[in-house]
C-alpha cells in the first residue's frame, strides 16, 4: 500500500501548497486552518452541483440569443442556435458552438457527479476508470467559457453591421451561473477523499 501524507503525519495545505506537520492546526506560512480531509466538501460540491445541474434546464429552454435583423426578431435557444447555424452552412461554429454549449457542461455534471458518487456511496468503480475520468474532468475545465466567448464574439461581430442587433437573452445567465458553478464544484472538492478511497480498494483494474 502506498504511503500518504497523513500516514507520516504531514498535511498540505490547500490555499499555500504549505507542507505541514499534522499536529498543527495552521498553516506555517498563511495561517489558513489546516484539515487532514474536508469531508464537509463533499456536502458543498454536491450542493453546487445539483444547482448547476437544476439551472442547465433555463439553460436550455430559454433564448440564449435574441437578433434583429431588419426589422425581424429572432430568439434563439442554444439548440435551435445549432440547427440555424447548420442551415446557414456554418458547420465549423456549428461544432464549437455543440461541443461548447452541451456536450461539455453536460459532460463536466454527469463526470462530476460519478466522482461525488464514488466518494459518497463507495461505488465499485476501479482506480484507473477514477484516474483516467479526473483527468478528462480537469481537461474538459478549461474549455469550459468558450461557449460564452462565442456569444460575445457574435454579438461583436453582428453588431458591426448597422442592420442587425445582437443580445444575449436570460439563458445566457443561467448558462453562465451553469459553468460557474461546476468550477466552483470541482474546485471546492477536497480530492483527497477520493484518493483515500482508491486506497481502500484492493483492485488492480
Ligand atoms: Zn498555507
Amino acid at each position: 500500500m502506498k504511503q500518504q501524507g497523513k500516514d507520516i503525519g504531514l498535511c498540505l495545505c490547500r490555499v499555500c501548497q504549505q507542507l505541514n506537520t499534522t499536529g498543527r492546526t495552521h498553516c506555517l506560512r498563511c495561517e489558513t486552518e489546516l484539515k487532514v480531509r474536508d469531508y464537509g466538501s463533499l456536502q458543498k460540491s454536491w450542493a453546487l452541483l445539483i444547482t448547476a445541474a437544476i439551472l442547465l434546464v433555463p439553460a436550455n429552454l430559454y433564448p440564449i440569443t435574441i437578433l434583429t435583423n431588419q426589422g425581424q426578431v429572432r430568439h434563439d435557444t442554444i439548440f435551435s442556435g445549432i440547427v440555424h447555424l447548420v442551415h446557414s452552412d456554418m458547420i465549423p461554429i456549428a461544432i464549437i458552438v455543440f461541443i461548447a454549449s452541451i456536450l461539455v457542461p453536460w459532460v463536466k455534471i454527469i463526470g462530476l457527479s460519478i466522482y461525488l458518487c464514488a466518494i459518497s456511496f463507495n461505488l465499485p468503480i476501479s482506480k484507473k476508470k477514477l484516474m483516467v475520468g479526473f483527468h478528462v474532468i480537469e481537461w474538459i475545465g478549461r474549455w469550459s467559457m468558450l461557449d460564452l466567448f462565442v456569444i460575445s464574439l457574435t454579438v461583436a461581430l453582428v453588431n458591426m453591421g448597422q442592420l442587425l442587433d445582437a443580445k444575449p437573452a436570460p439563458a445566457a445567465t443561467a448558462f453562465a451561473l451553469v459553468i460557474l458553478l461546476t468550477q466552483l464544484a470541482a474546485k471546492i472538492l477536497d480530492t483527497r477523499l477520493l484518493w483515500d478511497r482508491l486506497e481502500n480498494q484492493d483492485d488492480t483494474n
